[in-house]
């Protein structure tokens, strides 16, 4: 079972911002900005890398929860969203989540 999966089942605290049917998003526990928010579908898909096209509708509502949860928490002058999928990347739980970022300035490239 991933961290995330025991977040989703109420067995571990998190600072949930919004949840939904397939998906739940909280505060990430060691926050890279002011705003630091994960999106986890409800549905372990480890990584980017074994989507498939079935699961096309979930990952679209992973980035519309993205926006959701950026205008929620009135990130009005911008924010990223990021995947990491793999050693490379700096993957570190085998549960697909994409990252909010904001209330900072960001750098490009990141590092
Ligand atoms: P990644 O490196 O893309 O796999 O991101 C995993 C993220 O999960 C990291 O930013 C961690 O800080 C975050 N994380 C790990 N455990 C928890 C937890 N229990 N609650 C909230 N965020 C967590």
């Amino acid at each position: 079972m991933t961290i995330f999966e025991k977040i989703i089942a109420r067995e571990i605290p998190a600072d949930i911002v919004l949840e939904k049917e397939n998906l739940i998003a909280f505060r990430d526990v060691n926050p890279q900005a002011p705003v630091h928010v994960l999106i986890v579908p409800k549905r372990v898909l480890p990584r980017l890398l074994d989507a498939k096209a079935s699961d096309r509708e979930l990952l679209g509502d992973l980035l519309l929860a993205a926006a959701e949860v950026a205008k929620k928490l009135e990130l009005k002058n911008g924010f990223r969203v990021v995947v990491n999928s793999g050693p490379d990347a700096g993957e570190s739980v085998p549960h697909l989540h994409v990252h909010v970022l904001g209330q900072r300035q960001m750098s490009w490239p990141p590092g």
